[in-house]
């Protein structure tokens, strides 16, 4: 059969797909791009803000229309599945599966194509492990370590639909990264709602310093990432790991939320503004060069002026490479949607939202004409949108330049010589395999940057 594939959401939705990609290309189906085409539609959603719901039914209907020509089994999963289950059935979907099921899937593909409606939910993950066939699709690969998430912030769904947290064991972990390796992966990175709270349930030591000190030592993985990092749960030892590796990300992305005390209690962060701004510092202590990026939501409810004037003065105190910003929205089944009016107005959200944007923009400026002139080592990644390649540094700083397809997965060194508040630009001087040596084309570059 002919499959086509939808995800939305976070990085996790997008290595759920690629790992049900792959169980269903080994059953024998096709992974299709074309949606007019598919046999099958299955869609990976998320429920964490209204607009990705929306985006979801956006599609559906897209997807319905097309039923209307051809046959075809429409399969929705994920976090939107968990929230809305039978409803989906009586939308006209034909299968409705949860996130801790992905494993699944070749069977309820079958169940489907015999013309069962049916929905198909677990309370404990069914876990992915390094034998479970998966996409791969460049150099750098995502690995799921810890599933669930205990923290139960006040505005946030996914405890509720992706189950409370639940450690893949560390020895399984390691298969996976050195088969990912040995399959030409270079780059790989550690993915958890909570990524920090790995191993606590095990209780056998396993914890997220222990597997990337694990990690860079394994020959042939060039570069290791994290995410998402909770606050209070970074430890030092984590702090220590990641310093002592160059193979190890610079970049801690921790997510704030709000810079006000109050707030922060409201959304249930189990940390103080202070013993945030701690944590930095600590951080940037003992981590050369660190860069520190953050997740910021305007507008939660009760968000007074000068709340949020807090959350303005703790992004200017910090300088953030970079914030995520997002809008509150009530999601229901959350314990903010239960207790807490939605009282601040669209409008005032809104504008909450580009004056923080405006003062973020600012502070990526002022950091980025930090690099004006340097040589940036990268990994190159694709070509974007206006038709550069790109790539990222250790500190996640993305730089474009003028390259070719041949280079992606190799380390180069780009002089940068043009920013933005956004990407950087620059012009290749040294590119991994090229026959000019490093010191050469570094010394080139210099004396052409002198002349
Ligand atoms: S830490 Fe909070 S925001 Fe993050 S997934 Fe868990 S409950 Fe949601």
């Amino acid at each position: 059969m002919r499959i086509y594939v939808k995800t939305y959401g976070c990085q996790m939705n997008e290595n759920d797909s690629l790992y049900m990609m792959g169980i269903l290309r080994e059953c024998g189906h096709e992974i299709v791009d074309d949606l007019e085409t598919a046999d099958i539609a299955l869609v990976n959603t998320c429920a964490v803000r209204k607009k990705a719901e929306e985006k979801f039914y956006g599609k559906l209907g897209e997807i319905q229309h097309i039923r209307k020509k051809k046959k075809m089994i429409i399969g929705v999963g994920g976090c939107l599945a968990e929230k809305e289950r039978e409803r989906l059935l009586s939308k006209g979907v034909d299968f409705v599966f949860g996130t801790r099921s992905y494993s699944r899937i070749g069977e309820l593909v079958e169940r489907a194509l015999k013309g069962e409606k049916f929905t198909y939910f677990e309370d404990h993950i069914d876990e992915i492990t390094s034998q479970t066939p998966r996409i791969i699709s460049s150099h750098h690969a995502w690995v799921t370590i810890i599933y669930g998430c205990d923290r139960f912030c006040s505005y946030c769904i996914v405890p509720y639909t992706r189950g409370r947290e639940k450690s893949r064991p560390m020895d399984d972990v390691l298969r996976e990264v050195e088969s990912l390796v040995e399959r030409g992966v270079r780059e790989i990175t550690f993915l958890g709602q909570n990524v920090d709270a790995y191993g606590k349930d095990l209780g056998d030591g396993t914890s997220l310093a222990r597997l990337l000190d694990i990690s860079k030592d394994i020959e042939g993985l060039d570069r290791i990432w994290f995410l998402t990092s909770y606050p209070s749960d970074v430890t030092d030892e984590l702090i220590d790991v990641v310093a002592s590796s160059e193979k190890i990300s610079k970049n801690f992305h921790l997510p704030v939320q709000a810079g006000s005390d109050r707030i922060l209690e409201r959304m249930r962060r189990r940390y103080t503004r202070e013993e945030y701004l701690n944590l930095i510092d600590k951080i940037r202590s003992k981590v050369k060069d660190v860069s520190i990026s953050t997740d910021i939501i305007v507008g939660f409810p009760g968000e007074s002026e000068e709340d949020f004037k807090e959350t303005i003065r703790l992004v200017e105190e910090v300088k953030f490479e970079r914030v995520n910003l997002a809008i509150y929205s009530p999601r229901e089944g959350t314990l903010a949607y239960k207790n807490y009016e939605d009282d601040v107005s669209h409008e005032e959200k809104v504008r909450r939202f580009q004056e923080l944007l405006e003062i973020q923009k600012s502070i990526n400026r002022r950091i980025n004409e930090s690099y004006r002139g340097k040589v940036v080592r990268i990994i190159v990644e694709a070509r974007s949108k206006s038709s550069l390649m790109y790539g990222r540094d250790i500190r996640n700083k993305i730089i474009a330049f003028e390259g070719n397809e041949n280079m992606v997965g190799k380390f180069a060194d780009v002089k940068v010589n043009k920013i933005t508040a956004g990407p950087l630009y620059g012009r290749l001087v040294w590119l991994e395999g090229s026959e000019d040596d490093e010191d050469k084309a570094l010394r080139r570059s210099n004396s052409q940057a002198e002349g």
